[in-house]
């Protein structure tokens, strides 16, 4: 197997999201260009007591004119990486490998759910900027973002969002608390709940004739899938990244 090319990224910028969770911006040393198509994930690499440490984090960006990336990441409680990387700060340097993976929007494009809760968001705002922040590639689909939390400090890049969608009329941007407080006025529940809701409300010509991303933790990729499956999707059309 051909050597895997490793680069190192700087640290430009760090932004806290909420407690748990941090937006980095960061530049690739040495490169002219770096290519990667929204969606995928890097695997990043860290020495832990003479041993390399390999995790993956999803690109929350499309790709910019320079070479840059975006991530978005939780400190996960004990966890070293994520600790590492929540901790790191800016000016400093990171190696990884990539880009990985094949969640990646599909070709030709349809209608398309973009289902995803917490840090799952990352590889969505890619695809959401890849899509309409720039030249309009939606050729006119609608896409709706299905967004769930816990509570209200965890909706990331809501401004963004909020922003496309006002620009956007083929843009639905949905969130849903778990946890809402008593100020809270949206949704609530489980992703799966509505986005069950928007798909009924379809033809049912019109809801096999689309595609689902899913993003985030497995448990809730399973209830996304199994609710997809008996609307009648298929499963090649139900696209998803597990972080766990
Ligand atoms: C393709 C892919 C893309 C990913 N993209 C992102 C991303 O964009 N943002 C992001 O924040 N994470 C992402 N992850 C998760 C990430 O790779 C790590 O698993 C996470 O940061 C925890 O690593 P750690 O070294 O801190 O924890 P570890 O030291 O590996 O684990 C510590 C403890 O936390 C538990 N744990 C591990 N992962 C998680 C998790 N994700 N949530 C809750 N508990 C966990 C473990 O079971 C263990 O008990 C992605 C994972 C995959 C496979």
């Amino acid at each position: 197997m051909p050597e895997r090319k490793i680069y190192i990224a700087q640290l430009k910028r760090a932004i806290r999201l909420s407690q748990q969770t941090r937006h980095m911006e960061f530049a690739v040393q040495d490169v002219d260009q770096f290519s990667f198509t929204p969606g995928q994930f890097l695997s990043l690499l860290a020495d832990k007591e003479g041993r390399e440490i390999t995790r993956a984090y999803s690109i929350a960006s499309a790709p910019y004119n320079n070479p840059q990336f975006d991530l978005c990441l939780n400190r996960v409680e004990n966890g070293f990486f994520s600790n590492l990387l929540c901790d790191m700060p800016e000016g400093e340097t990171i190696r990884f490998h990539g880009p990985h993976g094949l969640f990646t929007l599909r070709d030709p494009l349809k209608d398309s759910m973009f289902i995803c809760t917490g840090t799952g968001v990352a590889p969505i705002r890619g695809f959401v900027q890849w899509l309409f922040d720039g030249p309009d590639r939606s050729q006119g689909r609608e896409f709706w973002l299905v967004y769930g939390t816990r509570y209200e400090e965890s909706i990331y890049y809501r401004d963004y969002f909020e922003k496309i969608a006002a620009r956007h009329p083929n843009f639905h941007y949905i969130i849903t608390l778990s946890r809402g407080g008593k100020s809270w006025r949206g949704l609530q529940g489980y992703v799966q709940d509505h986005v069950r809701a928007i798909l009924e409300r379809m033809p049912a010509e019109k809801r096999v004739d689309i595609h689902a991303y899913i993003c985030g933790l497995n448990h809730m990729i399973k209830a996304n899938r199994t609710m997809l499956m008996e609307l009648g999707l298929e499963r090649k059309s139900v696209i998803y990244e597990r972080y766990d």
